[in-house]
């Protein structure tokens, strides 16, 4: 068989969300991938699991691996992986400052064939993310990408400085900070105006972006001063003036604000991309892993008799998706529920039903098993009602218990446990970052990630320190009552509770505790 393709796929610069289609689809069907620093690292959560991951990374100017190493590498993975697919996942545009076209010339070399993922390159996308459009009507109708870092065993300078300086409107130099003197020495001895404006954008597109704006006179001093660092690009030109009325990525009511989230990896999603868009830096910290429980004869029983009750409850989507899977396992489907009408405890049990074929009859209006109770018992449930509730293994007993009081008969089927997941590596970077107070803020989205959440840090504790005081000038953002009450139960203060008990309550009020 011939030699697996090479795609040289951009990564773009560094928000996942823009990494092209293409590039995620090759990522998803890829047998190997081979990545490297920056901004290829985040988009790696695209990769199918059994691809083969190899990291060629090098930092900087101190190169770990050689480029000749690395297009090795490269024909050596596409003989391995025959047929298949190679990703060659490169940060910006792999033809932009990114020796893709180097790569590209040792694969044909190699007699092996590629294709070529343009990805969306860092100036273009640090600048626009900055508020600054590299070129506009009137300001700029020129832009040149220029490396700021001249090879320095060339004994000639390799940039025509002179037609540089004075030619092209808007200059993006990419791998400029160190030589940030040398390029603004040569701008303005070649004529450039020493008022010129000049940006610097760090880690563009990503949670941790930074800007400093300067003008060429002053911008030296001015990085210093800041100890501003790379991976930057230096923007010079009059465009940078629109960043005053075009800045929005650094205004978003979470920018600059890193919150850690602790559901389950699975579950976490939705939350990690609300925070994401509204700016916030966010760490996953999963502390709660859902079990499928297996029945045991009166739970299989139970569940095969579904539609003898007048209710079945759920009160997590969890919940809704074991119980389908025992379901499943029994050879029974939706139609087991019969005529037993469905409550839902939230919206979110609710569109995970409603995923399965069933539309809950009943969603409370607050989002506990209090207010379940109260809403079964006004719909009719009382003497004589059978009830069945379908939970994880630990919970409260509130409900069945107001059930009962209100003469129901409930029986309650445990069809998940929750545990803690192995997270220790998580944890120990959760708790560096606490320890040097770089947690804005923690959510807390069930009592139990409360729970896991401390007994997960309790290995990293120093002497005579508890769970609370590491959390010291981290805000704990709770769902809910309950949760808030298992937080405060810990010691944890709380400082913000969503209304409602959602995850868009969560945010909103992640917004308004951190804004
Ligand atoms: N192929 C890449 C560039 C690789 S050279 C591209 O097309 O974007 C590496 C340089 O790119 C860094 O030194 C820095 O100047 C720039 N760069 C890459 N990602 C960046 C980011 N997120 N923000 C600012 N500059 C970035």
């Amino acid at each position: 068989m011939s030699s697996a393709t090479v795609y040289l796929v951009g990564a773009g610069p560094g928000d996942p969300g823009l990494l092209t289609l293409r590039a995620k689809e090759l990522l998803e069907q890829a047998d190997c991938v081979i990545y490297d620093y920056l901004a290829s690292q985040a988009c790696m959560r695209f990769a199918n699991d059994a691809a083969e991951c190899i990291f060629v990374g090098k930092k900087g100017f101190s190169d770990h691996v050689t480029q000749d190493q690395i297009n090795e590498c490269l024909v050596d993975a596409a003989r391995r992986h025959a047929g298949g697919r190679i990703v060659r996942l490169k940060g910006g545009d792999p033809y932009v400052f990114g020796r893709g076209g180097e790569e590209a010339l040792a694969l044909r070399a190699a007699d092996v064939a590629f294709e070529v993922v343009p990805g969306v390159t860092a100036a273009v996308a640090a600048c626009a993310y900055a508020g600054i459009p590299v070129t506009h009507r009137g300001v700029a109708s020129s832009v040149a990408l220029v490396t700021g870092h001249e090879t320095p065993d060339k004994a000639a300078p390799v940039i025509d400085w002179d037609h540089l300086a004075l030619g092209v409107d808007t200059l993006c130099f990419y791998m400029g900070i160190r030589d940030l003197p040398h390029i603004v020495d040569r701008l303005v001895r070649a004529g450039r105006a020493p008022e010129t404006p000049v940006a610097l954008v760090r880690w563009g597109t990503t949670a941790a972006q930074e800007t400093l704006t300067a003008t060429l006179e002053t911008v030296v001093s001015a990085v210093e001063q800041a100890q501003f660092q790379a991976p930057a690009i230096i923007v010079v030109g009059d465009v940078v003036g629109l960043r005053d009325s075009l800045a929005w990525f650094e205004q978003r009511p979470l920018f600059g604000k890193r919150v850690v989230v602790t559901r389950t990896r699975e579950q976490a999603s939705a939350l990690v991309e609300r925070l994401s868009r509204l700016g916030a830096d966010v760490v996953e910290f999963p502390t709660i892993e859902v079990r499928q429980r297996p029945l045991d004869a009166t739970g299989k029983e139970s569940l095969a008799r579904l539609s003898e009750n007048d209710w079945v409850v759920f009160t997590s989507a969890n919940g809704v998706a074991c119980s389908f899977a025992l379901l499943e396992e029994m050879g029974l489907d939706a139609r087991a529920f019969g005529g037993a009408r469905v409550a839902a405890i939230g919206p979110a049990t609710a569109d995970e039903l409603r995923s399965h074929g069933i539309c809950a009859d009943l969603v409370p209006p607050r989002f506990v098993a209090e207010s379940v109770a109260e809403s079964l018992i006004g719909a009719g449930v009382g003497e004589g009602s059978h009830v069945c509730v379908l939970r994880a293994a630990t919970a409260r007993d509130v409900l069945p218990d107001l059930l009962e009081q209100a003469g129901a008969r409930v029986s309650v089927v445990p069809v998940y446990d929750t545990v803690a997941p192995d997270s220790r590596e998580q944890a120990a970077h959760v708790a560096e970052l606490l320890r040097a107070k770089n947690v804005d803020a923690v959510t807390f989205t069930a009592s139990s990630t409360v729970r896991n959440f401390c007994a997960l840090l309790e290995d990293q504790l120093d002497e005579g320190q508890d769970v609370a005081g590491l959390m010291d000038g981290a805000a704990a953002i709770s769902i809910g009552t309950v949760t808030s009450r298992t937080l405060a139960d810990a010691g944890i203060p709380v400082a913000a509770e969503a209304d409602p008990f959602t995850i868009a309550g969560l945010v909103d009020a992640a917004c308004d505790y951190l804004g």
